[in-house]
């Protein structure tokens, strides 16, 4: 394993690998307040980048995040659910709508639940069955918990899905057919998040994102995918829905890797879309942010539920990868996610939920705020389970 040491987001403290860390253990305050110390996994990229490659190519011949096995906190593959491996491909009348070469949707609406969750689930699970973990645990509006119940059924683990009480009836349907004890709090996700937390010290492993530190490098895999489908190239554009700011942080971070490690030359523009409802990153960063158009009704609700997050964990992990990346936060109404979802169904054949449309809605209100010609854009579909 290639894992050097563990730095905390917060004070930037150093310390060494652990499988077991969890949170900074000299930010014990942050938690409280919502700003906890979250730690960082540092590699030994000189090391990876060699076991990377073999011969020219990629030495790994499988088809999943175990791919990418030397730049992961694991000493080996674990037979899961395979994750990984999803399609990247153009659609022109996007590239032609919006100005741009070219408008790429990554596809994680293939993964074995239908969303990238499953990503971050893979190296969860295996880190919680190699530590002989029975039981793991999140806090999730849907797919972070279907994810976590399908991969512990298909291993016979314990999943407890912590959910907030405007959870979907049929979200909750698939977590009980998939055998997870499902709570429900009174509350939002954000107190969810924390009914979660408070069961951590039953010995239960953690699936909840922000926190575990290894989860992110789970997610941070697709990034390796789209530069490697790209024929090691980054895009100029990289887009996607942000709630606890883990997945697009996690794609900056890969995207950060490739070019320390020589891969590529350049780094993405990082792209992150809020519902204009719950936009707490949007109101947060310093750099460019675009609000809804002005003739667009502002709502005070959103339908789009898998980003519905008041106090989003990992937002000063999100807000440095947008610095370094000359990132741009936008704030889209769910009018227009419902068309840019319409506009994916009708125009690409792609069945995105309505959270992940939001990725087509950010493009279309960068493209009226600036030109995009000649650029190359990535859409992270992130999900596909159908909604109610
Ligand atoms: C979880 C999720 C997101 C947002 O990811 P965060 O890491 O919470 O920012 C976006 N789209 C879908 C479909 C999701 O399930
Ligand atoms: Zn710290």
């Amino acid at each position: 394993m290639n894992v050097s040491s563990l730095r905390c987001l917060r004070c930037h403290g150093e310390f060494d690998w652990d499988g077991e860390a969890y949170l900074c253990p000299r930010c014990p305050e942050g938690a409280s307040v919502g700003d906890a110390g979250i730690l960082d996994v540092q590699y030994d990229y000189k090391a990876a980048r060699e076991q990377l490659f073999a011969n020219g190519g990629l030495a790994s011949e499988r088809r999943d995040v175990f791919r990418y096995l030397p730049v992961l906190p694991l000493e080996q593959p674990a037979e899961l659910l395979p994750a990984g491996g999803t399609p990247l491909f153009g659609v022109r009348t996007f590239a032609q709508q919006y100005g741009l070469a070219a408008v790429l949707l990554k596809d994680e609406t293939r993964e074995p639940t239908r969303a990238l969750k499953d990503r971050a689930t893979t190296i969860a699970t295996a880190r919680a069955r190699k530590l002989g973990h029975t039981d793991i645990y999140c806090a999730s509006a849907g797919n972070a918990a279907i994810s976590m119940a399908a991969f512990a059924a298909n291993t016979g683990m314990r999943a407890h899905a912590f959910v907030p009480s405007d959870a979907s009836e049929v979200r909750l349907g698939w977590l009980t057919r998939l055998g997870a004890d499902v709570r429900r709090s009174s509350g939002d996700y954000d107190q969810a998040f924390a009914e979660a937390e408070s069961m951590r010290e039953r010995g239960w492993y953690s699936r909840n994102c922000a926190f575990n530190p290894v989860l992110v490098e789970g997610k941070k895999t697709v990034a390796y995918e789209i530069v490697e489908q790209l024929g090691w190239r980054a895009p100029d554009l990289l887009i996607c829905p942000v709630g606890d700011a883990c997945t697009l942080s996690a794609a900056g971070k890969g995207f950060r890797e490739l070019a320390a490690m020589g891969i590529t030359e350049t780094l993405p523009r990082l792209v992150g879309v809020q519902a204009a409802a719950v936009s707490p990153v949007v109101s947060s960063f310093r750099g460019v942010t675009l609000a809804p158009r002005p003739d667009e009704q502002a709502e005070a609700e959103t339908a789009a539920a898998s980003i519905k997050v008041k106090r989003p964990r990992n937002l000063r992990r999100l807000l440095s990868e947008l610095e370094q990346s000359a990132g741009v936060m936008i704030a889209v109404g769910d009018g227009a996610i419902r068309r840019a979802q319409q506009q994916l169904a009708g125009e690409a054949g792609v069945i995105a939920e309505f959270t992940s449309a939001a990725a087509l809605a950010g493009l279309e209100r960068l493209a009226e705020h600036e030109s995009l010609a000649g650029r190359t854009a990535v859409l992270l579909i992130t999900g596909g389970r159908p909604d109610d």
